[in-house]
């Protein structure tokens, strides 16, 4: 199975919050500055109010940034959004809610990321998987080397191969968070496109703040760590929209020895 585009993203929840309240609190300022303009005793009070309005513009602006604009401000972007859903995420577990809060967050992300990288693909990919998308049981040693997977379609690591050989897309499989962040500061990706459960995209998002990523929640069938799945095509279908491939078209036998006449 193959995807020809990417699924949409799902941002509501957090663009509500993130760009909402912080809008709705300007208008009260300024409902309230207006107030106080007209009441006696507080000559001050339409001033005060004013600089708490343009304080939440401000909160609120970093939102609208879009394309280059967000990808050279985008480090301070993320830290600020980040800092939002460490701050929500509390509540959103109490009510039930906190896998969808986080994955708002990343959808968000998502969206800014597309809209950047449709314009100019990347030339520096590098695909993040964890080792827990290998079943359990398979003694196949991936880690070292991805191609002595013997595609027996038992997890989606065959079908993942596959994608990476066809199209020479750079990859790493590790085992520890910290490995896969070393692995992507050595490499030096202008663009990391990672598959992950929810609370590490949301670390591996705010810690690697520097990279631009687009990122794919893993489910989770078995439970955490174990037996994990991801959409392969969903995944070559980012790499095939935000990064330009590698190889080209494997030329047509007898190419070879005309070129080399
Ligand atoms: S596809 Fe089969 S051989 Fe490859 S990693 Fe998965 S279980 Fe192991």
């Amino acid at each position: 199975m193959t995807l020809d585009t990417l699924p949409a993203e799902r941002y509501g929840m957090f663009l509500w919050v993130r760009r909402g309240l912080p809008l709705a609190l300007m208008a009260a300022f300024l409902l309230m500055g207006i107030l106080l303009s007209h009441a006696p005793h507080t000559p001050h009070g339409f001033g005060w109010c004013a600089l708490a309005a343009m304080a939440m513009a401000g909160v609120a602006w970093p939102t609208f940034k879009r394309g280059e604009a967000y990808l050279r401000a985008r480090r301070a972007i993320i830290r600020w959004d980040g800092m939002w859903v460490w701050l929500l995420r509390p509540l959103a577990k109490a009510v039930g809610k906190e896998d969808e809060w986080i994955l708002s967050f990343c959808g968000w992300n998502n969206k800014l990321v597309r809209e950047a990288f449709e314009v100019r693909k990347s030339r520096r990919s590098l695909i993040l998987l964890p080792h827990c998308v290998q079943l359990a049981k398979c003694r196949a040693p991936i880690l070292d080397d991805l191609e002595k997977c013997y595609d027996c379609g038992l997890c989606p690591v065959g079908d993942y191969m596959h994608g990476i050989l066809e199209n020479g897309w750079e990859s790493r499989i590790t085992n520890r968070s910290h490995k896969a962040y070393r692995e992507a500061r050595e490499y030096r990706p202008d663009l990391i496109v990672a598959v992950s459960c929810t609370d590490r995209l949301l670390k591996g998002l705010t810690k690697l703040s520097e990279v631009p990523a687009y990122v794919i929640p893993l489910t989770l069938p078995h439970g955490m760590c174990v037996d994990t799945q991801f959409s392969v095509p969903h995944l070559m279908a980012a790499m095939r929209t935000l990064a330009e491939p590698k190889l080209g078209p494997r030329p047509l036998e007898g190419q070879n020895a005309e070129s080399a006449a």
